[in-house]
């Protein structure tokens, strides 16, 4: 069971920006794309999420052997693929608490619902754990939370959903360490032999905290080299620039 990525191209108007990119991400592992920005990592984290600004050109996406490039976002959501945002958006008029609940019924059949007081419990426990404050629940989605509280709220998304593949976009962009640590441990928490991730950073600070199984380096739309951990080390001592072929 995993997410096979093969060949794949996608472009956003005319613009080419995955340019051939091959990934599997098997079910408990995690994987971690670091590259420099630009390089189209958001970009094939939403081509992945089913975003429709960009269209795939050439390739496919399957996964657990079932194509999902003809299935809308909402539909790949269900299947189980959640993407944490690098800018999560913000929800005016849509409480928190309210969301994460539509969007738990949303998985039900047809006319069955959350029991609201065992949702309520799971929902704070899990806020809890993120050391989240309950005022959060009643708060508009997003609205005015800081870029920390924002990546909280992604952690707590994902969490309430329990998909089976998590993509998490830049998510320890804007932490400060004690935040960071928090929502590592939020995914670390989330980490089982059924569910895969894949990571993306631009920094090796946060793999500190979620080992990786293996990292890949993203580089003008393809993936160029993958390794084991001590990759994104020798990143962050190295830079970029050794893995950049030879033609650019
Ligand atoms: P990364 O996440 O690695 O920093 P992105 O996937 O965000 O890179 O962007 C890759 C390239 O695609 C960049 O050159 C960016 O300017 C371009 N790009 C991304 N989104 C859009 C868009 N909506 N319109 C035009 N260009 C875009
Ligand atoms: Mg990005």
């Amino acid at each position: 069971m995993s997410i096979i990525i093969k060949d794949l191209h996608a472009k956003i108007g005319d613009t080419e920006i995955l340019k051939g990119v091959n990934l599997e991400i098997p079910k408990g592992e995690v994987h971690a794309i670091m590259g420099i920005n630009g390089s189209g990592k958001s970009t094939l984290s939403k081509v992945i999420a089913g975003h429709d600004d960009y269209q795939v050109t050439s390739g496919t996406i399957e996964m657990d052997g079932q194509d999902i490039l003809d299935m809308d976002v909402d539909e790949r959501s269900r299947e189980g693929v959640f993407l944490a945002f690098q800018y999560p958006m913000e929800i005016p008029g849509v409480s928190n608490a309210n969301f994460i609940r539509a969007a738990l019924n949303a998985r039900l059949p047809e006319g069955e619902e959350l029991d609201a007081v065992a949702y309520y419990k799971e929902l704070y426990a899990k806020m809890d754990g993120l050391e989240m404050d309950r005022k959060f629940t009643a708060r508009a989605v997003n609205e005015g939370f800081s870029g920390g509280e924002k990546k909280r709220n992604e952690i707590l998304q994902m969490a309430m959903l329990e998909p089976k593949y998590c993509i998490l976009d830049e998510t320890d962009s804007g932490l400060d360490i004690d935040a960071l640590k928090i929502v590592s441990r939020g995914v670390n928490s989330l980490r089982t032999e059924d569910r895969g991730f894949l990571i993306i950073t631009h920094y090796q600070r946060l793999l500190n905290y979620i080992k990786p199984d293996v990292v890949h380096v993203m580089y003008d739309g393809q993936i160029i080299k993958s390794g084991g951990p001590e990759l994104a080390l020798e990143l962050e001592e190295q830079g970029y620039e050794q893995f950049k072929p030879a033609s650019v």
